[in-house]
């Protein structure tokens, strides 16, 4: 079966688009699993984009049994690093080739604009060809100083069997932020895709498939947490879990592997704070505060979704963060202009506007927006550019993930007060800070509990750079040598050169 299998879109504002058949893929093979399947409506014009086989506790048993006998085959585990390297390249090539066609799903299914989503994919390409690197480079440690007639070697093998679980934030994204280290490891995945977005993970399956992987060494199940996510979480025959998601999420499933004692790494949501110091750059500071908090639509675990400034600052920060935000290009995703596009469903637009109005019910000062848009006649749900002043930390607004375009702003006086701010949180994924002083700078990124520090920037990334939080936020990294690190398993060999060793008896 074939994951081609279109049928016109008809409907009302419908891009001229088809509907795009969204199967499982298992041990090579394109299935319809149980039968059943479900929709996804583009949030922004509420026209179906997808038609999406519906996962059940057989088909993601039956794909872990194929990712694991692929695992034990060694179809992949036993290629050399240069012969995984090389698949590798052939898919960040094809990733290159088939960018328009996946970004346009990405965007139909999201909400995101497709001048970002195109970026989004060009960026994956990226870090494939970097996983394919460290294929390349991966290596253990030999030990050769234990005494003339010892030698201890540690091999880095693949941990096996990994379930990789993924949002509808950045989909595509962060597909590739695991599979191609989890690939370059010599691991075989299991992965499920957000409900809200399999499109592009299904086209990455293609792609894999075009490329040469072997039967098995990737499998996809669509469908919900339950019972796709269940079954991959608890099942004895998996090794380990990674997972990207809210913390709510991750806290279940970090129970739910306990009870096998499978590895979980887990990037999970953030409260994610820039500090200005009365000393800023403030030209540069602005169009980063605006970019932080609108960026995806404010639907990113690296949100800078609230901003503490300097009490002498204040009153010129808000004004020109309400100005900058009056030109942001909010409208429809697939206009190459629009810079933010539309929240990804209607009951999360509620919540994002629940948060707002609880704040506001409390004495919270709305500076501009606080409440849904209209786009150009568009039925989807769109929030407008919102800032919030007068809070107190404690505030749900200012201490928990809202995941939309709304900045909460807070005040300091002293290093001291903003620290103990920032660190009063239960999330650390990131933070920043903006000051012209080298020493203001570097101080803030020693005691600030974030597993990313930017200073006089923000949102940057590298595949270079491991990538991850610290409390609440999650725990081991992805990106950078340390990504390919959480899917290996550390081997001690320890041999004796020659008869030297002294009996016991
Ligand atoms: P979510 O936790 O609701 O869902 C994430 C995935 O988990 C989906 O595929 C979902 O189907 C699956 N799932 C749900 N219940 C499950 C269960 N019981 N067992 C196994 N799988 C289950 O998150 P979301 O709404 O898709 O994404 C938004 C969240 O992701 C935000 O909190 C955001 O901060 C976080 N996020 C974090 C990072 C990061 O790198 N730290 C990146 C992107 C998103």
């Amino acid at each position: 079966m074939s994951q081609h299998d279109l049928t016109l879109i008809v409907g009302k504002n419908a891009p001229r688009d088809e509907i795009n058949r969204v199967r499982h893929l298992i041990d090579g093979a394109w299935t319809d699993g149980n039968g059943e399947v479900f929709e996804r409506h583009s949030p922004a014009h509420g026209t179906p984009v997808s038609l999406i086989s519906k996962g059940n506790a057989n088909d993601a048993s039956d794909a872990i049994a194929a990712a694991r006998c692929a695992f034990e085959r060694g179809v992949w585990s036993d290629l050399s690093g240069k012969e995984r390297a090389t698949l590798l390249l052939k898919v960040a090539d094809l990733i290159d080739e088939n960018r328009p066609r996946i970004a346009r799903l990405e965007v139909l299914e999201s909400g995101k604009p497709i001048s970002q989503a195109l970026g989004e994919i060009e960026g994956a390409a990226d870090i494939w060809r970097y996983a394919a690197s460290l294929a390349r480079t991966l290596h253990g440690d030999s030990h050769n100083s234990l005494g003339r007639d010892m030698l201890g070697i540690v091999l880095k093998e693949p941990i096996g069997v990994v379930s990789i679980i993924t949002p509808w934030n950045f989909p595509f994204l962060i597909a590739s932020q695991k599979i191609p280290f989890a690939l370059a490891a010599g691991c075989t995945c299991v992965v499920k895709p957000s409900e809200l977005t399999p499109s592009t993970t299904a086209i990455l399956g293609e792609l894999l498939i075009e490329a040469g992987l072997p039967a098995g060494v990737v499998n996809i199940v669509n469908g919900f947490g339950d019972p796709v996510g269940s079954v991959l979480t608890t099942d004895p025959r998996v090794d380990m879990v990674s997972f990207t998601g809210s913390t709510a999420v991750g806290k279940t499933i970090e129970k739910a592997a306990g009870d096998t004692l499978k590895k979980v790494s887990s990037e999970l949501g953030g409260k994610n704070p820039q500090v200005l110091f009365a000393d800023a750059d403030l030209d540069s500071a602005i169009d980063a505060i605006v970019f932080g908090i609108y960026f995806n639509a404010g639907e990113c675990c690296n949100s800078g979704s609230r901003i503490i400034v300097h009490e002498d600052i204040l009153d010129e920060v808000i004004s020109r963060v309400v100005s900058l935000s009056q030109k942001v290009p909010f409208g429809d995703p697939l206009d190459p202009e629009t810079k933010v596009g539309a929240i990804i469903h209607d009951g999360h637009q509620q919540k994002i506007n629940g948060y707002v109005r609880e704040a506001v019910a409390a004495g919270a000062k709305i500076e501009i927006g606080g409440a849904p848009i209209q786009i150009d006649g568009l039925p989807g749900a769109f929030y407008g550019p919102t800032v919030v002043s007068g809070l107190t930390p404690d505030m749900p607004i200012a201490s928990e993930e809202v995941f939309g375009p709304v900045l909460s702003v807070l005040t300091f006086r002293t290093m001291d007060e903003v620290i103990s701010l920032v660190n009063d949180a239960s999330y650390g994924l990131s933070a920043g800070v903006w000051s012209e002083n080298i020493h203001t700078c570097l101080e803030f990124a020693r005691r600030a509990q974030a597993g990313t520090v930017w200073t006089n920037t923000w949102m940057d990334g590298f595949p270079e750079l491991p990538f991850g939080g610290v409390k609440e936020s999650g725990q081991g990294r992805e990106l950078g040598r340390y990504g390919l690190e959480e899917f290996l398993e550390v081997k001690t060999v320890q041999m004796r050169i020659g008869r030297t060793r002294a009996n016991w008896i």
